[in-house]
Order: C-alpha cells, then structure tokens, then sequence
C-alpha cells in the first residue's frame, strides 16, 4: 500500500477569488460545519474500500490495497469536479434533487464513484449481493483504519472543500468576506461556524457555535432536573436508569400485592399507603390465610387481631381513631408497631399468623353464613354490598370482589354447594 501520497497535493484549491478581489474583499471566512465535515470524512474510508474491493474482485493479480492509493486520488478527483459542477447542474435539473443536504449529495457521489469501479467480475457474477463482499469491504476499511493510509483529518480537509462546493444555500459554512485581516479576526471569534466544545463534565463534542443550543438539549452529560420531579438533579444518560431504579417518584405496586391490593403509587408513597391501609391488607392477608372463609367473618378477625395488638401486646398507641364509631373502621394513622412494620405480603402474614396463634382457631357461623348465602343467591346476586371498610373508598370494592370470587372456594362441603349455586 502506499502511504507515501500527500492527501493533501490531492486536494486542488478551487476557491473563486476573482470576483471578489475586484471588490477589494479579499479575507474570506474559512469556518464550515465541523460535524458534517467530520461525518463525510467517516464515510470516505466504507466509499473507497467499496470502490477498491469491486475494481479486484476476481482479479489474480490486484488487491484492493494494491490500487487503493490510485483509486484513492482518482475518487477525491472526481468528487472535487462533481462537486465544482453540482450548483450549476442542479439549476438545470430544477427540483429533481432528493435532498440538498451536503452530507447526502457527497454521499451519492460517492456511490457513484464506487459503482465506476465495478470491473467486469463485479457486474456479472452475484458478487454485490454476497455476504462476503460485505465483510471484504469492513475488513478492508480496518485495514486502512490500522495502516493510517488515509488519515480522518487529511479526509476532512478534502470534505471541507466539499461541503463548501455544494452547499449552496450557505447553511454549513461560512461566506462572509472582509477588506482587512482586522475585520476578519473580529469576525472569526463570533462566527456562528466557530468550533466550541461542550462544557458539561464528561463530554468531548466538538461543535459549531450556532449548534451550542441544539446540542444542549440532547447533551447526554448535562446535568437535568428528574424527569418525573423527584427533588434530584440527574445526568440525561442516567435519567432513564434513575427514573426506574431509585427516584422516588419511580411509580410502584403495593407491597401486598401478592395478597390482593391492586394500588399503584409513587415510590415514596408507600409507607403512608401502609398506614392508611393496613387493616385492608390486613384482611388480604387473613384471605389468603383462611382461602374460603366469609368477609364477614374475616372482618371480625381483623378486629380481634386489632384489639389483641392494641390491648394486649401495646403495639398500637393513642394514634387510632374511631370512625363511625365502629371498631372495623378504626385508621392508623402510624406506622410504628409490629404489624405496620411488615413490609411486604409475606412478612405480613407470619405476623398475623403469630398473633392468630394468640387468638386461637377462626370462629366460622356456618348455619349463619349458609342460609345468608343461599338468600343471596336466591336474589341472584353475585356482589356483596359494598360496605366502606377502611378510608380509600375505591380499595374496598376491590376487596368485596375479591372476597366473593374467594368465596367459591369455600372449604367445607356446605360451601362447595353454594358456590355451584352463586355460578
Ligand atoms: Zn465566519
Ligand atoms: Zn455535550
Ligand atoms: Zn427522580
Ligand atoms: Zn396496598
């Protein structure tokens, strides 16, 4: 391979300087869209490998890295010349252009460039549509990667001219034009083409002034508020992790989920969830204990195992309150004590199966519950009364729902026989 030639002696200077010299403005603005520069002088090296692999393919006496310096600077030639020609042929073809981008016209140039090369192998076998061209062409392109056969700022410089060349609308670089050296240096330091690096910690991205903002917002190492207003301040490339891992504004289930309640809510809800809701999951719990028994009777030992923790064991203090006067209504309003310190549903029910130990078994009408239940069915209905069992009003109707579908699995006989008459 030759790594001799100078990229540079490649590119031919094709700045128009004789208008302007007449006009004594002779200090042009050399700034350009140092992005897109650098974007094009990546696709150069996949162009040229391309062009090399298709001109070889087939040929026992040339490789690509053979010709790759002469098919090298015969591609910068032509792209020089079609991109000299591109202003003047596009005002003949009119509105034919797919897109004016300077990017997508070089690149196709560049395609076309490399379907130039094609040799006759390349056209007449299968050889464009193998895999292996495919793998040729990256393996091709490493090679001149490793070697430093076409180095990404000589490839720059020759994208430069380019995007100057093609760019028409002067929308990525800069056309003005001064009389002295003086008014372009003011110039130069303002000029919205000036290259700037971004200043949040981390990040290495070089870009024009004019694109500051636009790369601020998308900056993956800036600094940003919670996107789901937590109190923290969070890199946009954590944002994601933090919003579903430690935010507590992260939205989660119930940690007696597994027993029944359905609620969802900011993370760092959850303890007062608990606490307003413990004598519901409370009885998702003794569901889950004693799968079958009745609401009613379930509820009753929610008060028995209520009263037994606040008389007996003194793990509840003076923070309950009495609601309509009824003991099954009664709220904490604190989350201290023992069985408020479950924190999930299987904490909840050896704690409630310890203090059940205390109570002796579950007392279970069952002459009571059967005919009430085949009165029931006898009406036709399937739902309980909806009776308001602890504060959140829509919780309780998940819980009868529940209770009654439990309920066809009634674990003696009798209750075997309703349920084939509730379904
Ligand atoms: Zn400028
Ligand atoms: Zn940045
Ligand atoms: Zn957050
Ligand atoms: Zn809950």
């Amino acid at each position: 391979m030759d790594l001799t030639t100078s990229d540079l002696e490649l590119v031919r200077e094709n700045e128009k300087f004789e208008d302007d010299k007449e006009k004594g403005l002779t200090f042009h603005c050399e700034l350009y869209d140092t992005e897109i520069a650098r974007k094009l002088a990546q696709s150069f090296l996949p162009g040229l490998s391309t062009a090399c692999v298709d001109n070889t393919t087939g040929d026992m006496f040339r490789n690509p890295g053979s010709v790759a310096a002469d098919i090298r600077k015969e591609m910068v030639d032509y792209l020089t010349q079609r991109s000299e020609r591109f202003v003047a042929e596009s005002v003949v073809l009119g509105g034919d252009l797919v897109s004016d981008h300077p990017y997508d016209i070089i690149s196709n140039m560049v395609d076309d460039f490399a379907s130039l090369k094609l040799n006759l192998f390349s056209r007449v076998s299968g050889w464009l549509l193998s895999e292996k061209r495919e793998d040729k062409i990256d393996d091709f392109v490493q090679e001149m990667e490793i070697s430093g056969f076409w180095l990404l700022d000589r490839r720059e410089a020759v994208a430069q001219i380019l995007v100057k060349n093609v760019d028409f609308k002067n929308i990525f670089h800069c056309d003005k034009k001064f009389n002295t050296a003086e008014e372009l240096a003011e110039h130069v330091v303002n000029c919205g083409f000036r290259t700037m690096n971004c200043t949040n910690e981390g990040c290495s991205t070089v870009f024009c002034a004019s694109h500051l903002e636009k790369h601020d917002s998308a900056c993956p190492f800036k600094i940003i508020p919670c996107e789901q207003q937590c109190s923290e301040n969070i890199m946009r490339r954590e944002m994601d992790r933090h919003c579903i891992t430690v935010c507590r504004m992260k939205i989660v289930s119930c940690p007696f989920y597994a027993v029944g309640c359905q609620s969802t809510m900011p993370h760092f809800r959850i303890q007062q969830h608990c606490s307003d809701n413990l004598l519901s999951h409370l009885l998702y719990t003794l569901k889950t204990i004693h799968k079958g028994g009745s609401e009613e009777d379930l509820k009753k030992r929610v008060d028995q195992i209520v009263e037994l923790v606040w008389l007996v064991m003194g793990e509840l203090h003076d923070e309950i309150h009495f609601d309509h006067g009824t003991p099954t209504a009664m709220q904490y309003t604190s989350s201290s004590g023992g069985l408020a310190d479950a924190r999930d549903a299987r904490s909840l029910i050896l704690k409630v199966k310890d203090v059940e130990a205390k109570l002796g078994p579950l007392e279970v009408k069952v002459a009571e519950k059967v005919s009430e239940e085949l009165n029931k069915a006898g009406e036709n209905s399937s739902e309980e009364p909806i009776e308001a069992f602890n504060k959140g009003g829509e919780q309780s109707s998940e819980v009868d729902k529940i209770g009654s579908e439990k309920s066809t699995e009634t674990i003696n006989k009798v209750g075997e026989e309703l349920s084939s008459i509730q379904v």
